[in-house]
């Protein structure tokens, strides 16, 4: 009998999603604008602390405006970290501009501030900074933020993946000039598909809402100055947003102690270690990840092919960006002389483990028990 499928990271909703999505129906308001959009704009903007939002698309979509409007041009160089997903750097291709590749620090396997100091010693005068809160773990903001200011760069934050961690009592996505969310279906809070643009800069944030109308001067006829896009979210999907907003605390709360079972587990098991979660922060732990000591037995690939056996979904850690065939080419700036960057030791020794918030404490079981044995 095949066993039941356990997920990596799925969609959970709780039925007042779809009283919102009801009302925009009920409405009409079944267009790219209407009353869910402007209130989960308003919702979202005050649960992190921002002054303005704009909700589009996708998580891609803000991060390609944020870019736009931070003046990134054809051939401007921009930092982003290797061990991320590919759409942390996806647009900065499309702007015809060059991403950088910094590596990793081990404290919370994201962007290493020392090589992104060294960085800005080959590379002075990139026109943006990328930092990433992988799985949920804040970067080293103060570090981070620190650098940019004294090199004058804008810093845009990728917290697709840390919705709701705290950074120093402060939400990630609002430290940086644009911070930038989504709700792809694997996410914390999803609507199916959607992002938002966050910024203290109330104008660039209108900028963003024009740019992603199609770029419509005021006019009566359509008139165009300026290349626009489609990247506006609907009012329908919007309605997903503002009902499982009111749910994030608690999906926060379930990621967290998924976090901890894990950790408890394997706690036993020397050659089992958690991914970090920062020290000054308060992560999502959107997913748990281990890595297997250097040298041990037990491979990454017996972890994923025991667990894919049972049908249980779960992933290798992300690839770093310097090592995909499509960023050939790309440089890559380590502090690591010789031997393996940091970043593709923790992909060589690294497994995102099954952190879907409708897991039983049985299907907890199942997946550790089958962890566990192969460590006997
Ligand atoms: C999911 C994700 C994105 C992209 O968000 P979409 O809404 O899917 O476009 C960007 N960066 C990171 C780190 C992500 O995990």
């Amino acid at each position: 009998m095949e066993r039941k499928r356990i997920y990596l990271s799925s969609p959970t909703m709780h039925g007042k999603e779809q009283e919102f999505v009801k009302e925009a129906f009920d409405t009409n308001w079944v267009a790219p604008l209407g009353p869910n959009v402007n209130e989960f704009e308003k919702e979202l903007a005050g649960y992190v602390g921002a002054s303005h939002a704009a909700a589009l698309a996708s998580g891609t979509a803000a991060i390609h405006l944020a870019l736009k409007l931070a003046g990134v041009k054809e051939g401007d160089i921009v930092f982003v970290p290797t061990l991320t997903f590919s759409a942390t750097c996806n647009p900065v291709v499309y702007e015809k501009a060059i991403p950088v590749f910094i590596d990793s620090e081990t404290d919370t396997w994201n962007m290493s501030p020392e090589a992104l100091e060294r960085a800005f010693e080959k590379y002075p005068h990139p026109k943006a900074v990328i930092a990433v809160h992988l799985y949920g773990t804040p970067a080293k903001l103060d570090e981070i933020m620190d650098i940019c200011k004294r090199h004058d760069t804008v810093l845009i934050e990728d917290a697709a993946e840390s919705l709701s961690s705290v950074y120093k009592g402060k939400q990630t996505g609002t430290f940086g000039k644009f911070g930038i969310y989504s709700f792809n279906g694997n996410k914390i809070i999803t609507t199916s598909g959607g992002g938002m643009l966050v910024s203290e800069d109330g104008d660039m944030i209108q900028k963003a809402r024009f740019l992603s109308t199609q770029a419509r001067d005021p006019a009566r006829h359509y008139q165009h100055s300026q290349i626009g896009y489609n990247y506006r979210m609907s009012n329908v999907i919007a309605g997903i947003g503002r009902g499982q907003l009111l749910s994030l605390e608690e999906h926060k709360r379930k990621k967290k102690e998924i976090y901890q079972r894990y950790q408890t587990a394997f706690s036993d098991i020397e050659e089992i270690t958690m991914n970090p979660l920062h020290p000054d922060g308060d992560a999502n732990c959107w997913l748990s990840c281990m890595t297997m000591a250097e040298g041990c037995k037990v491979k990454k690939d017996m972890v994923l092919d025991a667990l894919e056996a049972e049908n249980i979904e779960c992933r290798p850690i992300w690839k770093p960006m310097h090592l995909q065939p499509v960023f050939e080419g790309c440089d890559f700036i380590t502090l690591c002389q010789g031997g393996k960057s940091v970043a593709e030791d923790i992909f060589d020794r690294g497994v995102c483990l099954p952190s879907d918030i409708k897991n039983t404490d049985e299907d907890m079981e199942r997946i550790i028990g089958i962890i566990r044995e192969l460590y006997v």
